[in-house]
């Protein structure tokens, strides 16, 4: 198959299209970009890595950004540099990826979750207080869908309780609270740069973001054997370093971020002028935040009929999450039960992602409207 051929059913929707992602910057040298740094065959802790660091850290408008092998690395890596570990407790939300849950338990500490607010579906901040024991060390902040939380509020909650804040931001990459970037807020904001996140690499690769430079030395040794120097290892460390291709992928791509989050948010427009009036509910958008729409979540009690129906007319569609945290077999020993979270068990149940992305045409977003109309008129 010729990766370059157009889609040969001009119908057909795909949830994400990194082909004409990639046909857009293979037009604009990213082949060669790739193929430079091959050549100079500096694999390891090669140029573009440290370029890309000092770029996503005045992108995101912090000091430093730490270069990691993947979203879930950050989060471990950042928490493990916070000192977090058996004994320790960390607040976070039920609904979310199961990655911010694992690095807790990666440190050996116990993740608590928290059920989802019902409107706008981030971690509802008014259960957090109750979730808060002597044990508690840090509360992480996981901006959902490119949605980002009430940053403000949650600062004003851990300055209150002495608590550390971490933010997950690895679907959330350019997402903005009160006009300043995510991923500046926290003591550390945890990124994934998965291929399909907003900014992603060829393959696996994350970061970290921090204004403490002194927690960045000890993040970028924990992630490279606990190195000080060649021999030398001040203490143990693991080996979850960024590849240099990674970093010549993401330093080529990260330009073209604003244009394309800018080109998730007309779509997300679309939809929400398109959809208004149906009994499809859209979670609002938290006031004082830009969204950078990772994905397009929508619910309704008819979910899986909905998406059959998309299917049967080439529109693909996703779930996130179907199962919330605290009913995941991995946590099954935390003892909760269906009924303790019931907001991320109704998302669980009822949400669907419609496809969106910044290679997306108005034609496209306009027929997977008509399509869902179409749905609910027909039934
Ligand atoms: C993708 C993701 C992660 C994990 O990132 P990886 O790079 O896949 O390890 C963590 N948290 C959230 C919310 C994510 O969406």
């Amino acid at each position: 198959m010729n990766p370059f051929a157009q889609p040969s059913s001009t119908q057909s929707i795909p949830f994400l299209d990194l082909q004409a992602e990639y046909r857009a910057l293979a037009k604009d040298g990213i082949e060669s970009a790739i193929l430079d740094s091959l050549r100079h065959a500096q694999y390891i802790h090669g140029p573009a890595v440290q370029r890309f660091e000092q770029n996503w850290a005045n992108y995101c408008g912090t000091a430093e950004a730490v270069a990691m092998d993947s979203g879930t690395a950050a989060l471990e890596i950042a928490m493990k540099a916070l000192g977090i570990g058996p004994g320790d407790e960390v607040v976070l939300p039920a609904h979310t990826f199961i990655a911010t849950a694992a690095a807790v338990t990666l440190c050996g500490a116990r993740p608590i979750f928290v059920d989802a607010n019902s409107v706008h579906w981030q971690m509802d901040i008014a259960l957090i207080e109750k979730a808060i024991t002597a044990h508690t060390r840090a509360i992480v902040a996981v901006h959902l869908y490119g949605q980002p939380s009430n940053l403000a509020a949650l600062q004003d909650l851990c300055d209150a309780r002495r608590l550390v804040l971490i933010e997950d931001a690895a679907q959330a990459q350019g997402a903005c609270f009160r006009e300043t970037r995510v991923g500046s807020f926290g003591k550390v904001g945890c990124f994934s740069f998965y291929p399909a996140k907003n900014l992603g690499a060829f393959g696996d690769a994350g970061a970290i973001t921090t204004n403490d430079s002194e927690l960045a030395n000890r993040m970028r040794r924990l992630c490279n054997h606990g190195r000080t120097t060649k021999y030398e290892h001040s203490e143990v460390g693991e080996n979850l370093r960024m590849d240099e291709i990674q970093g010549v992928v993401l330093d080529f791509k990260l330009p073209y971020l604003e244009k394309w989050n800018s080109r998730r948010r007309e779509i997300a427009e679309l939809y929400r002028e398109q959809l208004r009036g149906l009994t499809l509910f859209v979670p609002e958008i938290v006031p004082e935040t830009v969204p950078v729409h990772h994905l397009f979540p929508v619910a309704t009690p008819r979910r899986d009929e909905l998406a059959r129906y998309l299917a049967e007319h080439d529109i693909q569609t996703g779930i996130h999450y179907p199962l919330p945290l605290h009913l995941q077999p991995a946590f099954a020993s935390f003892g909760h039960q269906r009924g303790d979270m019931p907001v991320a068990e109704w998302i669980g149940k009822e949400e669907l992602s419609l496809p969106i992305g910044p290679f997306m045409t108005d034609e496209q977003a306009q027929r997977v409207c008509e399509v869902v109309l179409d749905f609910f008129r027909d039934r």
